[in-house]
Formats: structure tokens, C-alpha cells, sequence
């Protein structure tokens, strides 16, 4: 049987800088369908087992959390290759082209004067990911979850 497991998490990359997470005191746990893909694999496989108000660090390398960068996915475009009237922004994203099969999407990650400097990795690639977890409740799923492979309520999807 599949449960859900509520948590309040801060993510921190390797210098302790926060990229995310939940507040305790103004957001609701975030609510995780175990066994559905909802976290990284590893990161699912460290909390599985931890129990209600157990808190956890979980170090994850790059490896098993967004991969390593791929430097073939950095790319300059001149300005002049992009369609007339898109915005070109700091932090914009883009569909381009496919890989195995997967559609690409690259950040506009810099510009200068006429350069574009996109990338196409993951914004984690390459980092290490510090996932402090604390568990505040784990219950069983509902047929409805399971149907949809999510959580319900709260902190989880609301529909
Ligand atoms: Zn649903």
C-alpha cells in the first residue's frame, strides 16, 4: 500500500547557499505520494523509512540528484538568430530542438551586447544537494491518490 509522507525540507547547495523549500511557520508540509517519482529518486530513498518528527540531512552528489553539466548544452547565439520580437531576458526560457526524444529547453543565462548565452542543463546540474528533511506526518494513500499518483490536500495537489 502506498502512503503519503508529509515534510518540511531546506535546500542548500554546497555552500550552504538556500535554493528552496518550505517555511515551517507560513507553508504547509509539502505533501509526497511515496513510490510516484514526486522526489528525486535518492532523495525518496532516504526518507522512506524516517519516522513522524525525525529530522534528516541528506547529502546528495550531483549524480543523484540533477547530473553533472554538460558543456555541449552551453551555447552563444547571436541576437540576430532569435525571431524577430522575442524577448530576450535574463532567467527567460525556450524550447529548442529535442534530445532522445525529450524536448530541450534552454535558459537565457546571460547577455552580452549582441551574445545570448543560453543553457540547456538543469539550473542544479553539477550540484551537491543538501536536503534538510523533517517529517511531520505519513499516512496511508487514498484510491484517489494512487489513481493520480499524487498527494491530496494541504501541501499536495488541490483538486
Ligand atoms: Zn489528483
Amino acid at each position: 500500500m502506498a502512503e503519503v509522507v508529509g515534510l518540511h525540507f531546506t535546500l542548500k547547495n554546497q555552500d550552504g547557499h538556500i535554493l528552496g523549500g518550505t517555511d515551517e511557520k507560513d507553508d504547509a508540509p509539502l505533501l509526497v505520494l511515496l513510490g510516484y517519482g514526486s522526489l528525486l529518486p535518492a532523495l525518496e530513498d532516504n526518507i522512506k523509512d524516517m519516522t513522524i518528527g525525525q529530522s534528516k540531512t541528506v547529502i546528495l552528489p550531483p549524480a543523484q540528484a540533477y547530473g553533472d553539466v554538460d558543456k555541449s548544452l552551453r551555447m552563444i547565439i547571436p541576437r540576430s538568430k532569435f525571431p524577430e520580437g522575442t524577448e530576450i531576458k535574463e532567467g527567460l526560457q525556450f524550447a529548442g530542438g529535442q534530445r532522445d526524444g525529450w524536448p530541450i529547453v534552454f535558459r537565457i543565462v546571460k547577455i552580452d551586447r549582441d551574445d545570448i548565452y543560453i543553457d540547456a542543463n538543469h539550473e542544479l546540474a553539477g550540484m551537491a544537494l543538501h536536503y534538510d528533511v523533517k517529517i511531520t506526518q505519513r499516512r496511508m494513500a487514498t484510491a484517489d491518490e494512487v489513481a493520480h499518483g499524487h498527494a491530496h490536500g494541504h501541501g499536495g495537489h488541490q483538486h
